[in-house]
């Protein structure tokens, strides 16, 4: 099938390469020049586990390429896939500027059968109003049809050759059949191709992604309360996790959802329920708790030193919104740096591959080091924001030798505290009884 992808951020790159690996005929549009130029040779512009080595395969074998120029593309494709962003207004409200002018750019150049497919997350009623758009600048109907994308960065090859389920939302079977073959290499194992109509499946994403915010914030207003109260959020979710109404996916207490969907997904729901005249009392307060949850990491470093911390260094190890990404967007670890740096403190960071997005936001005000362990030479404390797998089982030996004092928050709780006590550490965690509460301010070296 010839298929065209507008967009080729995380969400389009990864759908476009996908497509052309199970065989179709594939062209990424973007309208940003130096991306396109980059992908042209053989440069890949996101961080993704597996995907340069997909791109560079599918690129020889002549299945993918990368053009500016939506003329170029469209006038031959069946499938016209949107993902462009969808960022939030200043309301909370999805920002859909962008996205329309992608519509107006495909438009001129649809053939007559062309299916125009919506990956990009947009509130209920936007594909209809795409279909109206299409029409009105045509005179003719134009096959709309909804398919949201449920990719976890990180794991995103994985997620969508090997997706849970595949939703789409049309007006007309033939079209939701046109999707089913394009989709049907990808579900060999039996998960389920779901039809519905374009304001169910829109609706689909927002709620997905509000459910799994609001576990998040649920679980880490709950460890909130755990770390008060001399409870352990350890085993409190142990002890419900068996549960099986309640399970353990997505109940790890942290430092806050950030990334490119969560935030900006559940505060646009809120302003759908609005609109809708339903107050979002949950929606609310899942963004309340993490919002609030951002600010838990750098609040435990200042009362550890006593609210004095010019002068002081602070090592953090991670900067990614959560591992395997590059990604950024609304990530903790830009909260705990802007309230370190405001409060007088040097900050050494390190991330596997997310240093260059934030260099580009602190340019030399962060000192960026190579390993995790370079980030320590003249810190005072460790601060942990992302969960990266090569911090689960770090050399604690040369940890305690290079800090100042012996002091790990650690935001992801990767760590046994038993452990973490018995090597000499004053380690505070999420929702676990605080072993590092100075009592005369910073602490010290402990043998
Ligand atoms: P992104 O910002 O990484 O990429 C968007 C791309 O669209 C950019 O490269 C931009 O230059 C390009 N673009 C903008 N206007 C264009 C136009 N008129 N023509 C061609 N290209 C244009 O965004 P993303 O993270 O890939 O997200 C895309 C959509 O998918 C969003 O609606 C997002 O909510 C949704 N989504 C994202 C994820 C994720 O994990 N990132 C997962 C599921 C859904």
């Amino acid at each position: 099938m010839k298929i065209v992808v507008i967009g080729t951020g995380y969400v389009g790159l990864i759908t476009g390469t996908c497509f052309a690996e199970s065989g179709n005929d594939v062209i990424c549009v973007d309208v940003d020049s130096e991306k396109i130029r980059k992908l042209n040779l053989g440069q890949i512009p996101i961080y993704e586990p597996g995907l340069d080595e997909l791109i560079v395969r599918n690129v020889e074998a002549k299945r993918l390429r990368f053009t500016t120029e939506p003329k170029d593309a469209i006038p031959q494709a069946q499938c016209v896939f949107l993902s462009v962003g969808t960022p939030q207004r200043d309301d909370g409200s999805a920002d859909l500027a962008v996205f329309w002018s992608a519509v107006d750019s495909i438009a001129p150049h649809l053939s007559h059968d062309a299916i125009v497919v919506v990956k990009s997350t947009v509130p209920v009623g936007t594909n209809a109003a795409v279909a109206r758009r299409l029409q009105d600048l045509l005179g003719r109907p134009v096959h709309v049809a909804s398919n949201p994308e449920f990719l976890k960065e990180g794991c995103a090859l994985e997620d969508f050759m090997k997706p849970d389920r595949v939703v789409v939302g049309v007006t007309r079977p033939e079209v939701a059949q046109v999707l089913r073959e394009l989709y049907q290499p990808f579900l060999r194992t039996e998960h389920p191709f779901l039809v519905m109509n374009l304001e169910s499946s829109e609706m689909t994403k927002y709620v997905a992604n509000c459910m799994l915010a609001t576990k998040i914030s649920f679980i880490n207003e709950m460890a909130n309360v755990c770390e008060q109260v001399g409870a352990d959020i350890n085993h409190v979710r142990k002890g419900i996790g068996h549960d099986q109404r309640i399970g353990f996916a997505f109940l790890f207490p942290g430092v806050g959802y950030g990334g490119s969907c969560f935030p900006k997904d559940v505060r646009a729901m809120i302003r759908v329920a609005e609109q809708s005249g339903i107050e979002p009392h949950i929606l609310e307060a899942v963004d309340a708790v993490n919002v609030a949850q951002k600010e838990v990491l750098f609040q435990k470093v200042h009362k550890h030193f006593g609210g004095e911390l010019k002068g002081r260094t602070i090592a953090i190890w991670g900067l990614a919104f959560k591992p395997r990404t590059d990604d950024i967007r609304e990530a903790p670890s830009l909260i705990l740096i802007d309230r370190l740096l405001a409060a007088g403190a040097t900050v050494r960071v390190h991330d596997p591959v997310a240093m260059e997005n934030v260099r580009k936001i602190y340019g030399d005000r962060l000192t960026y080091c190579q390993t995790p362990y370079d980030t320590l030479d003249g810190a005072e404390v460790l601060a942990i924001v992302t969960e990266w797998n090569e911090f689960r089982n770090p050399d604690f030996g040369v940890i305690r030798e290079k800090l100042k004092s012996p002091v790990i928050f650690d935001g992801r709780n990767l760590f046994d505290p038993m452990r973490m006590t018995q090597l000499g550490f004053h380690y505070s965690g999420i929702g676990l009884e605080s072993k590092t509460d100075a009592k005369d301010g910073a602490g010290s070296k402990t043998t």
